[in-house]
């Protein structure tokens, strides 16, 4: 196998992003600060910051049924997106009734 062929098959089998699928929502970065001591506010002296550390923010994504190009398919959707009526659902079928 040639190396171009095998960078065309990973390219193939990459993962789906973590990401929504209508607005492209996905993982943040920020800082977590700790702190230490009493504010102000509240007749202390302040706060002094003990520590600052990386953190990720992760978008509320599930995993919806929808149409997409016509097709029935699995995707990633923010709740966000749900609520705002951005999916398109599979129609329910109506079970055939039993005549008795
Ligand atoms: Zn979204």
């Amino acid at each position: 196998m040639c190396s171009s062929h095998r960078v065309a098959l990973l390219a193939e089998i990459r993962a789906v992003p973590f990401q929504c699928y209508y607005c492209e929502k996905k993982t943040q970065v920020g800082n977590t600060v700790a702190r230490r001591g009493l504010p102000k506010k509240v007749g202390g002296i302040g706060l002094k910051t003990t520590g600052i550390r990386r953190r990720t923010f992760k978008p509320n994504l599930q995993k919806v049924h929808a149409i997409i190009d016509g097709k029935y398919t699995r995707v990633l959707v923010c709740t966000r997106c749900i609520k705002a009526g951005r999916v398109i659902k599979q129609l329910k079928q109506k079970k055939p009734v039993a005549a008795a």
